[in-house]
């Protein structure tokens, strides 16, 4: 039909609303920059150690409310140290949730225990604390909760859940640092909290990652593991200089994240097929590394989620599918569900995220995204017959 450039999706050849494309990450950043002058003149980018990784270690412990935070090279190694320091280890189970990181299930696996996936809660597509008793064997040693797409898991009832039965709680924040719930930072409700610096990341060194704890004993256990000599999961020096700026930033940028998200769920509210996922209650401070929708194909004339991610990408926004459901994606015999997993299961094909670069910008930003959605929406049934 005449359908104007403007007005035809550009995955269907039209122009895209953004042309540029999505928002890179990170942005430029002059404080970075007159660190990394800094770095360069004193020579400190190239020490093993100096001031940089002490300094950021003591100001993270402050920030989270914590006792002692351990840097190390990623939020994947944090999380193997984390169940180490809890001493998880061969035979042992971990119960965590269907829908996850796929690297937390591949570290318990890697520690020769046993995934033990349990259901999202049907509302907030976190992990679901009520699955948890009904998942407790002789042989559970420990939880991994992670709040993921700037959803927040139920931390004030899953730690009295976590300390009824004894267990080690795992809190991973790498989509949220800054977050609060009832006033207190996430990351800081686990036995230990993991935070990942990776390149994507709202606290981003390329790499990297640091564990939060307030348990002397978890620290022994992980310097007992890492300090060979020589430290085997470091963070160096030039990434915790650049750090150090971004975490002064973070709190004013999530809130400045959070009032774009709420802008721009108030202009979705009439686009059915979308939903934002819902935060936990007025007790938290969300952060957004993804923000998290229900994407139901049917509400879009059965337009599946990767192509509506796909179309919404060449308008230049940045959507994508979200994860896999660990237990669609591994044998049976590497895990065990303890129930049948319903949410996990909706959530693999219904998860749909917003990268959050595009959230530190205005306005315009948001009506773009808007626009980007309504269009594809109403061409819906002609970019799912494409090909
Ligand atoms: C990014 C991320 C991690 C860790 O990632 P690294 O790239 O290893 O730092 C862990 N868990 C979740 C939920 C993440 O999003």
């Amino acid at each position: 039909m005449t359908d104007s450039a403007d007005h035809r999706p550009a995955i269907l050849g039209g122009t895209p609303v953004r042309p540029a494309g999505p928002a890179t990450w990170p942005p430029h950043n002059p404080s970075i920059q007159s660190v990394l002058q800094k770095l360069i003149e004193s020579g400190d980018w190239g020490r093993y150690h100096g001031p940089h990784c002490p300094d950021l270690a003591q100001r993270l412990a402050a920030y989270q409310g914590v006792e002692h935070a351990w840097l190390c090279s990623s939020g994947t190694a944090a999380v193997e140290l984390a169940l180490r320091g809890l001493g998880v280890g061969q035979g042992d189970e971990v119960i965590m949730a269907g829908y996850d990181f796929k690297a937390n299930f591949q570290n318990i696996l890697c520690l020769q225990a046993t995934p033990v996936l349990i259901d999202l809660n049907p509302t907030t597509w976190q992990l679901d604390v009520d699955g948890i008793e009904a998942a407790l064997s002789s042989r559970t040693r420990a939880i991994i909760a992670s709040h993921l797409h700037g959803g927040l898991v139920d931390m004030p009832r899953l730690r009295q859940v976590a300390d009824r039965h004894q267990l080690g709680l795992v809190e991973d924040a790498c989509q949220n640092p800054g977050a609060t719930i009832g006033g207190r930072r996430v990351g800081a409700w686990g036995d230990v909290g993991v935070l990942s610096f990776g390149g994507s990341k709202l606290l981003s060194a390329g790499r990297g990652g640091a564990l939060l704890t307030s348990r002397a004993d978890i620290i022994e256990r992980i310097k007992r593991y890492v300090l060979r000599g020589n430290d085997a999961y470091p963070l160096s020096e030039m990434q915790a200089a650049v750090l150090r700026p971004q975490l002064e930033e973070l709190d004013q940028q999530n809130i400045r994240r959070h009032a774009f998200v709420r802008q721009l769920a108030t202009n979705l509210k009439d686009v059915s097929g979308l939903a934002l996922l819902p935060i936990l209650d007025d007790s938290t401070q969300p952060a957004y590394y993804k923000v998290g929708f229900r994407y139901s194909a049917s509400a879009i004339d059965g337009l599946p989620k990767d192509l509506f991610a796909e179309a919404l990408r060449a308008e230049g926004i940045a959507f994508d599918p979200g994860f896999r459901s660990l237990h669609l994606i591994h044998a049976t015999r590497r895990f065990r569900a303890a129930d049948i997993l319903t949410q996990a299961t909706l959530a693999d094909t219904q998860m749909l995220t917003l990268h959050h670069p595009v959230l530190l910008e205005g306005d315009a930003a948001i009506t773009e995204i808007t626009t980007a959605i309504e269009k594809v929406q109403q061409h819906a049934a002609e970019i799912r017959g494409r090909q």
